[in-house]
């Protein structure tokens, strides 16, 4: 055999090594996904299950933060779920499912945002006291969506001032703090019981799969492949 083609027989050799190598990496890859507790958790378990995940645990019964599943290289990390793109933004979690209200807020730096999952569906909306129309010359808005509502107003060129709640927004109109609420409607009964009724659509809203950047290229087969199993299980 000449030089040139034993040279070439080895690179083959080594290349065709290098890959199987690869695949191995991809396939023990750890993996952490991070899910908050209630509606989101149990929508997103059969969308996992597509993907061949299972939690050996309940977050509802467990006190565990992190929960193991069927797959040893694969843990869930149970957080709240404003904190969920903060922890894939910085890695303490490569993958996290998120409602889109949740990532508007956050800006989703350092995420990819491969699927809408289609679940935990709602609206955000501007909301006010049913038959009453707020005539002051700067408005001011309650909300815990900040930054989601100074952007709204903006693009409308409306100067408002945007007071931070941290829940039970519906009772700001009613005590006077404030002319209009911004908060996610889903059935409206919420605003209906206490007087308010939807005014302003301001964004459709739904569960995203997210994903850190540098884990998705870090990661790539064994993320893409949980992306594909759980994109095909969206109904
Ligand atoms: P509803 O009375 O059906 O309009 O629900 C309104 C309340 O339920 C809101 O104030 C939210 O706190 C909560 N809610 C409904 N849907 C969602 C969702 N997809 N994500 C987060 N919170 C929601």
């Amino acid at each position: 055999m000449s030089v040139s083609k034993r040279s070439y027989n080895n690179w083959v050799r080594k290349y065709a090594a290098c890959r199987l190598n690869r695949i191995e990496i991809a396939m023990s890859d750890k993996i952490t996904i991070a899910l908050s507790k209630g509606r989101i958790f149990k929508e997103t378990l059969p969308l996992l299950k597509a993907a061949g995940i299972e939690p050996l645990d309940d977050p509802e019964t467990s006190r565990k933060l992190i929960l193991d599943t069927n797959r040893d290289e694969v843990k869930l990390v149970i957080i709240r779920a404003t904190d969920v793109p903060t922890y894939v933004q910085f890695g303490a979690a490569d993958l996290g499912v998120a409602g889109k209200d949740v990532l508007m807020e956050h800006g989703g730096e350092g995420l990819y945002e491969p699927v809408d999952l289609n679940i935990a569906r709602c609206k955000l909306m501007v909301a006010g006291r049913k038959g009453e129309q707020a005539n002051g010359t700067r408005l001011r808005i309650a909300t815990k969506y900040v930054n989601s509502t100074r952007r709204y107003y903006a693009e409308q060129g409306k100067q408002v001032e945007v007071i931070k709640l941290y829940g039970s927004m519906e009772l700001a109109p009613i005590v006077g703090l404030a002319d209009y609420i911004v908060d996610v409607v889903d059935t409206g009964n919420t605003l209906k019981a206490n007087g308010l009724e939807p005014l302003e659509h301001i964004a459709a809203i739904s569960s995203r799969l997210v994903v850190n950047k540098a884990s998705m290229k870090m990661k790539h087969a064994s993320i893409q492949q949980l992306i594909n199993d759980m994109q095909a299980a969206v109904k």
